[in-house]
């Protein structure tokens, strides 16, 4: 079994992406120098070096595929029914959503971890279909000011607004949200067409909102044992968190405050949340937020958690790099 390797390294990882200069038209120097052995040496305005240390850290010219090959056992794992949830962390244009997505979907190189994932999870699929028979589904949602939309359903006039069920398991916690069978990457094509037209919709209407929610996408796989019909079900989250950028909130009112406040919150519960896990805390406040209430049970016990954590190079960052360092460190370190 992929798990039992990857037990061997413990329940949490962390993994941090740096973005190549430039990409933003800034090319001011890096205050960062990707060392060996996932060594991070960050820079401050006199020349004092701070070292982190991660898992993993891939500099600005690593490959999407090269990235993926490093969550690839996770994901695999869940096919032997484990849950698993990997987190794209990091302030606005850090890479977050080239890293889950990719740049552009019609590039094969350029596709990030979503299509990937799913790509892979049809190869094992098929590979084991002489004993198990695999249903993958997913789901798709959007957590905006603590509340949840489907990503997959087109608005209608009503609020949108879905509700947690926190009784049942994760993939089956939101009863309302739409759930799409996929069996092909055509299929996943499509979905996740749809799920950005919707996720754009809404933006239009508030610009630039995606880089104030998170985005959760769900991949649900069920197994059936052929030889005694026994299942498996497990769950695997791919979610591309909201720019963790601490807004100035002096003369910030209204709409702004209320979303700097829900990312606040939600972060905050999150990093607090994996230090909980990762100590072996006897409470584990998954309450305090909708994000870590929607993946409690994909949190703990068996599961696999990824923090991907991404910092922009450029000097002008470098407030962002440390505080996205800092939040990797405390639930790294433990
Ligand atoms: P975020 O989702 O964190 O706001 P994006 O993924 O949108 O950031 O990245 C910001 C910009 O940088 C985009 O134009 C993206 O294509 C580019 N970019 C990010 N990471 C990389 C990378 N590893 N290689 C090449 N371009 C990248
Ligand atoms: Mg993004």
């Amino acid at each position: 079994l992929y798990n039992t390797v990857q037990d061997l390294k413990g329940s949490i990882r962390v993994y941090c992406r740096v973005r190549p200069l430039g990409t933003t038209g800034d090319t001011a120097p890096t205050c960062l120098d990707v060392g060996m052995d996932g060594e991070l040496a960050i820079y401050d305005k006199s020349g004092e070096r701070k070292v982190y240390k991660f898992d993993r850290v891939f500099s600005g010219d690593v490959t999407q595929q090269r990235v993926y090959e490093d969550v690839q056992p996770l994901i695999r794992s869940v096919m032997d029914g484990f849950n698993v949830c990997i987190f794209a962390y990091g302030q606005t244009g850090s890479g977050k959503t080239h890293t889950m997505t990719g740049s552009q979907e019609d590039v094969a190189e350029f596709r990030g971890i979503n299509y990937r994932a799913l790509d892979d999870l049809f190869t094992l699929g098929s590979q084991r279909s002489e004993d198990i028979d695999y249903t993958i589904k997913a789901q798709m949602l959007e957590i905006y000011n603590e509340s949840i939309r489907d990503l997959l359903t087109e608005e209608t006039g009503s609020s949108g607004k879905l509700d947690i069920l926190s009784t049942q398991p994760s993939g089956q916690n939101v009863p309302a949200a739409k759930q799409v069978e996929v069996t092909n990457t055509a299929d996943v094509l499509e979905m996740m067409r749809l799920g950005a037209r919707n996720r754009h919709s809404a933006e239009t209407k508030m610009n630039e909102r995606s880089s104030r929610s998170h985005q959760v996408l769900t991949i649900i796989v069920t197994g059936t044992h052929r030889f005694n019909n026994s299942r498996t079900h497990a769950c695997l989250h791919l979610i591309d968190l909201a720019g963790s950028e601490r807004t100035d909130k002096s003369g910030v009112e209204g709409e702004r405050l209320r979303e700097a406040n829900s990312i606040n919150t939600s972060l905050s519960a999150l990093g607090t949340v994996m230090h909980s896990l990762a100590s072996k805390s006897k409470h584990v406040p998954f309450r305090n937020s909708k994000l870590t209430e929607l993946l409690a049970d994909s949190l703990s016990g068996q599961a696999k958690v990824c923090m991907l954590m991404h910092v922009a190079p450029e000097n002008s960052s470098f407030g962002e790099t440390v505080s996205t360092l800092n939040f990797g460190n405390r639930v790294a370190s433990v």
